[in-house]
Formats: structure tokens, C-alpha cells, sequence
């Protein structure tokens, strides 16, 4: 029987103690309908033997590579960190290249092609998630593995202007043509990756029928990912009565919470929101001490110059708010930089007047779609949300904003809190059908039959 074959740097095994993120979800939905294997990054570095081992879970089989030492800093927070997040997020101005992590980034993806050669077989279905593994599917075609292979992008792909930036772009990008199909969040994504192909590799076809590389007719498609709506909106409403939900509320003593919850990422513009909701409390005098901004942040690859120099900034400007508004019984921003359950963030989701979802740039951002899930029909807040995220090209009711326009944030802050029910109910009733039509469920199953004609893949060999 063909088994499905996911692959990602980061795997959820059991007792990995890995947190369960979109992707995390995302592939456990796929495998929960295609048996098979997941097979990622063990989280070991080694300087000596490099394991691989199998722990066999609930009819998945987890298959963890440790990789060596050197090759996985150049790989890891080199080439992938500090080269394709900022390019493929817009941000050339923060791309720092450098010959030895594009080779660290090759030798990685290389060793997980060797590795995967020992497990594949000929009618395994190979689906392979993220930028860190842009040059996959060719290092398997060198090793003549001739299956179904396709790629999903998590992030955004930019217009071909700001990816021929990306020194050796022409190996790197064009890579991505020995896949069968290439997936992304949005239809912007999947256009500007059809340009490139259009342009840089000049490989015949069109957006809809796909590109002919003499070897293979590769696909190009939009699959935005979704969340599991139903029960995350079930579990908002068990979630906002637990003690840590109940005693965050009464702690805010009658006043209206935004919530904003986004790692610590330049991308997800966080400076440029505080300084919008600055914007908001100097225009509104009168919702001052009235209103209070939970602005949730784990940090995220602190070791990375670019993220220690927004972490300075993010707190400079939050305590220079907070002491310019402030009072002695009023804290504007509550900063935290733990991170919660996803639980607990449904509560407080449920608990909130607004959200803040601001990026400068997103791939999806499931943060939006969760508030959206988790809010009480009979009282919704309301979603601000950044033209910039994947997610608005779904979430049109949301008030969209241009995250670089504090002023326009500031009003769309304001228009949030004073917004009517009747107009409350309505956007939020429009937004959760929208979300509840694209389950996290149901998407492997898209993106599945766009790569072998059919959402699963028992029904799909004969
Ligand atoms: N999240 C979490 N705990 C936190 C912060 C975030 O579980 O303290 C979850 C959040 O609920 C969401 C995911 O992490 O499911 C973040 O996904 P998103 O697409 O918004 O951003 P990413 O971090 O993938 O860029």
C-alpha cells in the first residue's frame, strides 16, 4: 500500500515536547487520513555519527535524522534564518548571505535526501513542507527516485523583483521545478512563483495547465491552510472559564482587553502596532484607562542579531508608552514574552474587544483565524487584520489595515471598540463561515488531490 511521506525540519513525535504550531497540525491532519511516515530533524546536532531512528505512534511512523553539527548552524540559523525568512518576508535589507551557509543549507538537504533514499519506496507519496528544503526534491531525482513529490510553501513568496535578490536564485528557486506541484498559502504567492518560473527559467506552460521542464509538467497551486474551527471554538468557550482566563479578566477591573499574539519576528510588526495603539491613546484621551493591550510574544531565535535588535526595540518603545500613559493603577500594554497554550489563548481570544493581527508580512497567520473561532456569537470582538496577512485574502469582513499607516491603525482601533453590535455580529457571522469552510481538515485532502488526483491516497493506487 502507498504511504504518505511528510516532511518537515521540525517533527512533532510523540514526547518530543515540541509545541503544536500550525504546521505541527497541519501534518498531523494529513497523516491521520494517509498512514506513513514523518520524517524531520531529531533535534540533535552531532559532530560524530549521525543517527536516524523510528518511533512507531498510532499507525505514523516518526522517522528522526540528527544532523552534523557545523552544517546544521550554516543550514538552520544561516541559509534558512537569516537568508530565505527575510527574502522570502520581503525584507532583503535583512538578508545576510554568505557562501558557507548556502553550502551548510545544501549538505543538509543533501544528507536528508540520502537518508530518505533508504526508506522510499516507489509508490510513496512524498510531500515536503518549507523553506528550509528548497533543493530536496532535486537531490532525490539525482538519486533517480521517480515518485509523486510535492512541496508546500508556509511562508510568502515574493515577486520575482525581490527573489532575484537572493544571490544564486537561479539554482536555488528553479529548484523547485523537480517537484510535481508547489503549493502555497494564496493565489499572490502562487502568481509571483508562476512569474518567476516564466521569467528566470523560461520553461513553456501557464498558471493553470503548469510548467514543462523537459522532465516533468510541474504544477503550481493556492491551498491556504486552515485551522480546526469547530473545536477551537469549543474550546474558547470551556477555556474563558478556567481560573487563568477568569482571574486575567477580573484583573483588568471592568476595562476592554485587545489581545495581540505573534512570536518575536520583525515580520510580524509589532513595533509599528504599539506605536499605532500610541497613535490611539494620544487621539482618545477619553479611552485612556479604559482600555488595556495584551501583547503576547514567546521570543523566536533570539540567538539572531536581527531578532536581539527588535526585542531592544519592542521593549523600549512599550515602556516608553507605558510610562507616558501609564498611572500607578494602569498598565496600557501588558508585554509578555511567555508562551501559552493554545488553550489558554482561546480563552483570552474570547476575552478580548479586539485583536491586533498587524504583520507586515505573513504566509496565513492562523492567530486571525483563531480569534475569529474563538469569539462568543452573542458578544464577537472584531479582527484587525493587515491587507499584508495570507489570511486577509480570506478574512475580506475583518477590518483590513495597511500595517505601516499607524494613523489608519490607530482609527481602526477606534472604530473596533465603538462598533455597534448589529455591525459586530454581522462581520464576525461572515468571517467564521469563511473559516469554517477550510478546515485544517479537509486541506491535506486539497492538497493531495492536486499532486495524485485523489485526497487520499488508498483510493488513489490501484
Ligand atoms: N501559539 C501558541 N502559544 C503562544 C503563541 C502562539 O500556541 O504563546 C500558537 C498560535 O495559537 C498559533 C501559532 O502558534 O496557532 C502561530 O501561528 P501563526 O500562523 O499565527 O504564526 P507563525 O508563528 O507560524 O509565524
Amino acid at each position: 500500500m502507498a504511504r504518505l511521506v511528510v516532511v518537515s525540519n521540525r517533527v512533532s513525535a510523540p514526547k518530543s515536547g515540541t509545541r503544536a504550531g500550525g504546521l505541527e497540525v497541519a501534518v498531523m491532519a494529513s497523516l491521520k487520513h494517509n498512514p506513513g511516515i514523518w520524517f524531520g530533524w531529531s533535534g540533535r546536532v552531532s559532530v560524530k555519527t549521525l543517527e536516524t531512528r523510528t518511533i512507531e505512534s498510532d499507525r505514523i511512523s516518526f522517522v528522526l535524522t540528527d544532523l552534523p553539527k557545523e552544517a546544521y548552524e550554516e543550514y538552520y540559523y544561516g541559509f534558512a534564518n537569516r537568508v530565505l525568512w527575510p527574502i522570502l518576508h520581503y525584507r532583503l535589507d535583512l538578508a545576510e548571505f554568505s557562501r558557507q551557509d548556502l553550502s551548510g543549507y545544501t549538505k543538509v538537504n543533501e544528507h536528508f535526501a540520502e537518508e530518505l533514499h533508504k526508506i522510499l519506496r516507489p509508490d510513496d507519496v512524498v510531500w515536503v513542507h518549507d523553506y528550509h528544503f528548497l533543493l530536496l526534491a532535486k537531490a532525490l531525482r539525482e538519486r533517480g527516485h521517480q515518485n509523486r513529490i510535492g512541496f508546500f510553501l508556509h511562508t510568502p513568496f515574493p515577486p520575482v523583483e525581490i527573489i532575484a535578490g537572493l544571490p544564486h536564485h537561479e539554482r536555488i528557486i528553479s529548484a523547485l521545478c523537480h517537484y510535481d506541484l508547489v503549493g502555497f498559502q494564496t493565489e499572490i504567492d502562487a502568481a509571483n512563483f508562476a512569474r518567476y518560473v516564466e521569467s528566470e527559467c523560461q520553461y513553456p506552460g501557464n498558471r493553470k495547465d503548469g510548467y514543462n521542464t523537459g522532465e516533468r509538467v510541474v504544477q503550481i497551486g493556492d491551498f491556504p491552510v486552515g485551522i480546526e474551527t469547530e473545536s477551537f471554538a469549543k474550546m474558547a468557550r470551556r477555556a474563558i472559564k478556567s481560573s487563568f482566563v477568569s482571574g486575567v479578566l477580573a484583573s483588568l477591573s471592568g476595562r476592554a482587553m485587545i489581545i495581540g499574539v505573534d512570536r518575536l519576528d520583525y515580520s510580524k510588526g509589532i513595533e509599528h502596532r504599539i506605536a499605532a495603539f500610541e497613535r490611539f491613546l494620544e487621539h482618545h484621551p477619553d479611552w485612556r484607562n479604559n482600555v488595556t493591550y495584551l501583547q503576547i510574544s514567546p521570543k523566536s531565535r533570539s540567538a539572531i542579531p536581527e531578532y536581539m535588535d527588535m526585542e531592544r526595540n519592542v521593549s523600549t518603545i512599550v515602556g516608553r508608552l507605558n510610562g507616558t500613559y501609564g498611572e500607578a493603577s494602569w498598565t496600557p500594554v501588558r508585554y509578555v514574552n511567555k508562551a501559552h497554550t493554545r488553550t489558554a489563548l482561546a480563552g483570552l481570544y474570547r476575552g478580548s474587544r479586539a485583536a491586533l493581527v498587524t504583520p507586515l508580512r505573513d504566509g496565513m497567520n492562523l492567530v486571525a483565524k483563531e480569534y475569529i473561532a474563538a469569539q462568543d456569537p452573542e458578544d464577537p470582538g472584531v479582527l484587525i487584520l493587515s491587507r499584508f496577512a495570507g489570511a486577509a485574502m480570506e478574512c475580506k469582513p475583518a477590518l483590513l489595515v495597511n500595517p505601516y499607516d499607524s494613523e489608519a491603525v490607530a482609527a481602526a482601533i477606534h472604530r473596533a471598540l465603538s462598533m455597534p453590535f448589529e455591525e459586530r455580529r454581522a462581520r464576525y457571522e461572515a468571517l467564521y463561515k469563511i473559516i469554517a469552510a477550510n478546515d485544517i481538515q479537509d486541506w491535506p485532502g486539497r492538497f493531495l488531490k492536486a499532486l495524485t488526483g485523489s485526497p487520499t491516497l488508498a483510493a488513489s493506487i490501484t
